[in-house]
């Protein structure tokens, strides 16, 4: 069975390790691909910085690297050149990186633009969220967690990537459902919409460890509510680490297979490449443990 991980932080962005150092991990590790994904730029349209975008002007330089580094491994690994763009509301799209010479993009909502302020991360800490939620959203957790799936529904809407990226990243700082309870029926039926909304698509969305790694959640991305519907929904799945050192690169992957198996998935996708502008995904069967 092949590994990859196609949703990968170098320190072109917030990741710790070069391109170089991750390459060589996956490669011990036994992945047979690995694609990089960093932060894409920030639009000057969102109108505020972060430190943990890629500047634009290093762009150039990141594309250059990977490329340099796809002819180094040839054979041995297959090595990707991705980004995770954002889909922030009314300022930046995935879609707005098109046309670059990239293999794939991973769409990810990580801001919800509030009725009135500024657009806020969800994944941010405790502090930050709380402020958000009360700045932006007067305290009203459904009213945010609502305006989450909205961005989320309306990124898909949008098209122009190729994978979902932690599409229930919302539920980061809601640890011990301190604020809403996934079992709620309007939360079960967000979820539900999504899954009929990702039913038949070309999208692919990814199962992510990297709440595990970090130790920031005590499940994967999506939840297993959520993966169950994804099976129920025919939407194929992808596991990846959102690695951002070296140790990560393919982090709780038993986890993340043992999951899947135990809810019926026999198969997730292996990345193939992009053959004339379309990502080619290929059928993996999972023989973890077996
Ligand atoms: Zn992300
Ligand atoms: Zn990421």
């Amino acid at each position: 069975m092949r590994f990859s991980s196609l949703h990968t932080h170098s320190n072109f962005c917030d990741g710790k390790d070069s391109i170089e150092q991750l390459c060589d991990a996956a490669y011990s590790k036994g992945l047979s691909a690995i694609g990089f994904s960093s932060h894409a730029p920030l639009s000057r349209k969102a109108g505020f910085h972060s430190d943990w975008h890629m500047p634009q002007e290093r762009l150039g330089l990141y594309l250059d690297t990977i490329g340099r580094l796809k002819s180094q491994w040839a054979g041995k690994l297959q090595v990707f050149a991705g980004l995770e763009a954002d889909y922030i509301k009314g300022a930046m799209a995935p879609a707005d990186f098109r046309g670059r010479e990239l293999d794939y993009i991973i769409g990810s909502v990580h801001y919800v633009v509030p009725p009135h302020g500024k657009p806020f991360a969800v994944d941010g800490s405790p502090e930050e969220f709380e402020q958000g939620l009360y700045e932006g959203f007067a305290g009203r957790c459904e009213a945010l967690v609502n305006a989450y799936w909205d961005s989320v529904e309306e990124m898909i809407h949008a098209g122009g990537f190729d994978i979902v990226g932690h599409i229930d990243l919302i539920k980061k700082n809601n640890r011990y459902h301190r604020y809403f309870s996934p079992e709620e029926e309007w939360y079960y039926a967000r979820m539900e919409r999504a899954a009929a909304l990702l039913a038949g698509s070309s999208f692919v969305v990814e199962v992510n460890t990297g709440g595990l790694n970090r130790g920031t959640t005590d499940e994967l991305y999506p939840s297993i509510p959520l993966l169950k519907l994804f099976y129920k929904n025919d939407v194929p799945v992808l596991v990846t680490s959102d690695a951002h050192c070296t140790e990560h690169v393919n982090g709780f992957y038993e986890e993340a297979y043992r999951t899947l198996l135990s809810l019926g998935w026999t198969k997730t996708v292996f990345f193939e490449g992009r053959v004339d502008g379309k990502a080619l995904w290929e059928k993996e069967s999972i023989s973890w443990g077996n």
